[in-house]
């Protein structure tokens, strides 16, 4: 058992160090970031090998998501559009782009509840779509990223 006053100065941490945005996956409400795994780190900055064999960067963070989990609107804003990660389709292959309270952001890998119009904070957005049938063993995530690409990390 811990003692009250360490449970009460971790809480007070957690609330210091978390960022504007609230929680955007359902089971993770710390908006736990992928770690490593056999597809790479969900970390922003992390290298990503192209097909061609030519590294670029991770400029998004990937927050942890189980399939078919509910994603909620991390702040309150309009859904501009839809935003489509990959130019050859697969079961992942949806998002949006998400404006408002002084923030955009493209959100991948979630099936939306609509492709324009306004939402609130907390709100449902979309679902996590089978990221597993796609990338076997893989930490599912929701991947977020800045529209100006800069560190979303802090915001989380
Ligand atoms: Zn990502």
């Amino acid at each position: 058992m811990f003692p009250l006053k360490l449970i009460v100065f971790i809480a007070l941490v957690s609330i210091v160090f978390a960022g504007p945005w609230g929680q955007i996956c359902a089971g993770n409400p710390s908006n736990k970031v992928r770690g490593c795994d056999i597809k790479g780190c969900g970390n922003y900055g992390a290298p990503r090998k192209s097909r061609d064999g030519t590294i670029r960067r991770h400029l998004g963070v990937d927050v942890v998501c189980n399939d078919g989990s509910t994603v909620y609107a991390p702040f309150s804003g309009t859904i501009e559009r839809q935003v489509i990660p990959y130019k050859i389709n697969n079961a992942i292959n949806n998002g949006i782009l998400l404006r408002g309270s002084g923030f955009c952001v493209k959100m991948f890998y979630i099936k939306p509840v609509k492709y324009q119009g306004q939402i609130a904070k907390g709100n449902k957005i979309g679902v996590m779509l089978p990221m597993q049938r796609v990338y076997p063993r893989i930490t599912s995530h929701v991947h977020i990223e800045n529209c100006n690409k800069s560190d979303p990390t802090g915001n989380l």
